[in-house]
């Protein structure tokens, strides 16, 4: 089951008033998902609109990931009577969404997560509502301290992977479409759209790459990889870490979860699955009370791993897209951007 289909990517432009008719047509045909500035806790996160007045343009990114759309905090996989497996109704349909304003780091982010979910058997939970969406993402113009998506070559550009892409060009916007859901979209709306700008795409892109990367991300993988790293780093990240699993949950690429079965007071049984994290000591606890990770040293320094070697020996690409979250979300002052640095330039 793919989630998507690239295609020869296709130019077009928008004004910031067709984006807008845009976006209000689109709140009318499926639920559109945007940022929204929550003024009380000053933070920005995506969200349903319904007028494109709500949502918030001017922000680097939103406190959590776009991942929660597709992969929820807590999600019912089915329900079933009595002993027999006849009676299982399974809950995993979704509906049609188009998310707005996504960060391009974000948009990685997800593709990781459609790789994981696709690897070792299709995960229909999670495939059947990525299959109902479609991304309009907004190419950042500033990396902001936390985040790095230039080290982790996934934005704040994008080159390929996308749905549509949009790039801000003085007033106007250059579209990019990258794949089949983002032409269906844009052949529908087709009349909303201009021609490609009379820019230079190639300057565009190049201008917004210009941020230089804040570490080498081949040193990183090789430190980690060959163990040239110094246990005191492990153990001064361990001590910080209060394990609350907080920066793990706005991760856009962690996707640990674990599965319960329950029977409600109604006499419903219940199988869920919620959000899980490799910082809490009970993933790892095996039957018997036995667990081979049993410091809090050693769940970090699995962590650092997990997403810089492990994962791209796997799939080819970072684990961590460089959103910067983590960091932002941290209780105990643990600054994943300066570790990978120290990590950098051990050995
Ligand atoms: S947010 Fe900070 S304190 Fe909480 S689990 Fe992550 S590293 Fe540990
Ligand atoms: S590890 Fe941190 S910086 Fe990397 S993708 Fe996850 S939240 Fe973002």
């Amino acid at each position: 089951m793919s989630v998507t289909s690239k295609i020869e990517i296709k130019n077009a432009s928008l004004t910031k008033d067709t984006l807008s008719r845009l976006l209000k047509q689109l709140c009318k045909e499926k639920k559109l998902i945007a940022p929204v500035r929550n003024a009380d806790l000053d933070d920005v996160n995506f969200l349903p609109v319904t007028d494109p007045a709500q949502i918030c343009c001017d922000y680097d990114n939103t406190t959590t990931s776009p991942k929660e759309f597709f992969f929820p905090q807590y999600e019912c996989m089915f329900t079933f009577s009595g002993a027999s497996h006849d009676s299982i109704e399974t809950t995993n349909d979704g509906e049609e969404i188009v998310l707005f304003g996504v960060r391009a780091c974000d948009v990685k982010g997800i593709e990781l997560l459609d790789k994981f979910y696709e690897r070792n058997f299709e995960d229909n939970y999670y495939l059947s509502k990525r299959q109902k969406s479609v991304f309009i993402s907004v190419a950042c113009s500033d990396l902001n301290d936390q985040c790095f998506c230039t080290s982790t070559e996934t934005g704040p550009v994008l080159q390929e992977g996308f749905d549509i892409q949009l790039l801000s060009s003085d007033d106007d916007y250059a579209v990019q479409i990258g794949s089949e859901k983002g032409l269906q979209l844009f052949e529908k709306h087709k009349d909303l759209f201009g021609p490609p700008l009379d820019v230079d795409i190639n300057k565009l892109l190049a201008q917004a790459r210009k941020q230089k990367p804040k570490f080498n991300l081949q040193k990183v993988y090789e430190n980690l990889k060959q163990q040239n790293v110094d246990e005191d780093l492990w153990d001064d990240i361990g001590d910080r870490c209060q394990s609350c699993g907080l920066c793990l949950f706005v991760c856009p690429t962690c996707s640990c979860y674990s599965v319960k079965d329950q029977t409600t007071p109604s006499g419903e049984n219940r199988r869920s699955r919620q959000w899980d994290a490799c910082y809490f000591s009970s993933i790892t606890r095996m039957a018997g009370g036995n667990n081979p990770v049993r410091t809090s040293a050693e769940m970090v320094k699995r962590k650092y791993q997990h997403k810089l070697v492990q994962q791209i020996d796997e799939f080819g690409t970072s684990g961590c897209v460089g959103c910067g979250r983590c960091t932002l979300a941290c209780v105990g002052n643990v600054n994943w951007l300066d570790n990978i640095i120290k990590i950098e330039r051990a050995g």
